[in-house]
């Protein structure tokens, strides 16, 4: 039995921070299914689990996830600029930086963010580790 494709699912704070951390939320194992920056493999390198697990919609999760990022550091940075009396053409223009920086950097994020919530949402099925543990398998892990 391959304990990584065993566990039990952490806590929905835990998959989170996993997650935001660009690791995988199943496992914490590092890189996640990130091949690059802006690349993905199919699955995790560490347990094997598919991101999208036979779920079509995961992409739309994930850019969802890109929104919820980019307009809360949006709105964060103006009550913050507002409170602190930031003029406003700053204001502004910090505003933009941040709705093209935070989108290209947090990129990768928000899909291992989403994974950390569809996998608190949809548990991991014995399908999902077999093919999981076929996958390590088949790599020779
Ligand atoms: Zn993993």
């Amino acid at each position: 039995m391959n304990s990584s494709a065993e566990r039990r699912r952490a806590a929905l704070p835990v998959l989170l921070v996993r997650g935001a951390m660009r690791r995988c939320a199943w496992c914490g194992g590092k890189g996640a299914f990130c091949t690059s920056w802006y690349g993905r493999q199919e699955r995790c390198h560490t347990c094997g689990l598919s991101w999208e697990r036979g779920y079509e919609g995961f992409e739309l999760g994930a850019a969802t996830m890109g929104v919820f990022l980019t307009f809360g550091s949006i709105i964060s940075w103006m009550i913050i600029s507002v409170v602190a009396g930031v003029p406003l053409v700053p204001l502004l223009i910090v505003a933009g930086v941040i709705a093209v920086a935070v989108p290209v950097l947090g990129y990768p994020l928000t899909y291992t963010v989403w994974f950390g919530v569809d996998l608190f949402i949809r548990q991991p099925s014995a399908e999902d580790l077999e093919s999981a543990r076929a996958w390590l398998i088949s790599r020779g892990s």
